[in-house]
């Protein structure tokens, strides 16, 4: 290691608040699907920034789009309209089925489900959502409540709202139909479960969640945040089931690794929301609208939904071609794809990174989280396999459990 990258790591490690589990590299480049450090190590990146380089890394089209929009105008109040602002919104809700066409502008996905979570308390004049068992929609605290994982909310005790929020077991839909009573303002779902182990839902639960709600009187609410802009073989994974909720969450992908968010609703529930009832500085900035016009062009240019379908379809088969008696189920939708193990998964995500320069992501302590960008070339998902094949035959559950192999643990 030279004195410099030593030197960016210590002032990461002093500086920061802490929070991070900070891997021992510094990342200074990328492109595509590739990621270079500090020191010139190349690796292919299956993490995109947690699933945010759907496009690939410095998209030329998005980089061109932020040069320009940078120079010309970055930031704007939602008060004063915009031209880039108006362009943006006519293209997002050109991709989303009719039925959702008012849009709220944020800076990221936990801000879209607060958005979210606000706008279907005034739609119902009601206080209480339903969330999934293995559910994450963020951090802040409106979003945390919705988050099932405890180790995220116990820190930070009455101040989640816990009383408000029911979690039901994902898939079940007798425990969904239990929990929406007339009092619920909204369901809250993934249509695949990222965090919460790459867990895809089928489309008869999406089709229940559906009528359950409207039976009730309460909203369906998609997060779609790690789903959306092509990610799972559609332009969003509600497609596959053919579900039209009352609002979708959106962030990572939708601005090709600018930050943004949205939530997407239908005119009732926009309606219901008086003036100056929601806000935000950063919402709608014209940097972020040029970088997110640039990021769905290119993707319904290259009909990137196709390519995540079969890429995502190639790299599973892969997987599951892999003979090892540590795996126990490889399961996702398009490129977002999960392989559980019958071990922990952080000492195979260290040994990918350390020994192969291949990213990976955990998602609950067993499973490896592949989530490259969806330009990947096949070349790249043939070598990133090629390396997991050989990282789950070198490393050692009992070196690992000495200590001998460090172990990591990243989170979202
Ligand atoms: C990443 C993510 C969030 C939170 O988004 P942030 O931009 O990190 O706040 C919420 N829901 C899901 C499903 C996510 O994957």
């Amino acid at each position: 290691m030279t004195a410099t990258q030593t030197n960016w790591l210590e002032v990461e490690n002093t500086l920061d608040s802490g929070v991070y589990n900070k891997h021992a590299v510094v990342m200074v480049r990328a492109e595509g699907a590739r990621v270079w450090d500090s020191e010139g190590r190349e690796y292919i990146d299956c993490v995109a920034g947690y699933g945010v380089a759907n496009v690939g890394h410095s998209n030329p089209e998005v980089v061109r789009a932020v040069q320009e929009q940078a120079a010309r105008l970055m930031v704007m109040p939602q008060t004063l309209p915009n031209d880039q602002r108006a362009e943006f919104l006519q293209e997002l809700v050109s991709v989303l089925p009719q039925g959702l066409e008012r849009v709220f502008l944020c800076n990221s996905g936990t801000e879209a489900m607060e958005a979210a979570k606000k706008f279907a308390i005034t739609a119902t004049g009601r206080y209480k959502f339903v969330s999934m068992k293995r559910g994450f929609s963020g951090r802040t605290l409106g979003a945390l409540a919705f988050t099932w994982e405890p180790k995220y909310r116990e820190p930070f005790g009455s101040a989640v709202d816990d009383a408000q929020v029911t979690f039901v077991t994902y898939g079940s839909v007798e425990e969904l139909r239990a929990a929406v009573t007339e009092d619920i303002a909204a369901v809250i779902l993934e249509p695949v479960q990222g965090e919460g182990g790459v867990r895809p839902a089928d489309a008869e639960f999406l089709r229940a969640a559906r009528e359950i709600t409207r039976e009730k009187g309460a909203l369906l609410i998609l997060d779609e945040i790690q789903t959306g802009f092509c990610r799972t073989g559609k332009m969003f994974a509600m497609e596959h089931a053919d579900v039209v909720p009352d609002g979708v969450t959106l962030a990572k992908a939708m601005a090709g690794g600018v930050p943004i968010g949205a939530f997407v609703m239908s005119a009732d529930v926009a309606n219901k929301m008086p003036k100056g009832g929601h806000g935000t500085t950063f919402g709608g900035n014209p940097l972020a609208m040029a970088a997110g016009i640039a990021a769905i062009r290119f993707m319904k240019r290259e009909k990137l939904w196709e390519q995540a379908a079969e890429k995502g379809a190639y790299f599973m088969q892969k997987l599951r071609a892999i003979e090892s008696s540590k795996i126990r189920e490889v399961r996702g939708q398009g490129l977002m794809i999960g392989v559980e193990l019958k071990e922990k998964s952080a000492p195979y995500i260290a040994a990918l990174e350390h020994d192969e320069a291949v990213l990976t992501l955990q998602a609950t302590p067993l499973v490896v989280r592949f989530l490259p960008p969806l330009t990947i070339s096949y070349e790249q998902i043939d070598r990133a396999v090629e390396a997991f094949a050989r990282v789950l035959q070198s490393v050692n559950p009992r070196e690992v459990a000495a200590g001998v192999v460090k172990e990591e643990k990243q989170t979202e």
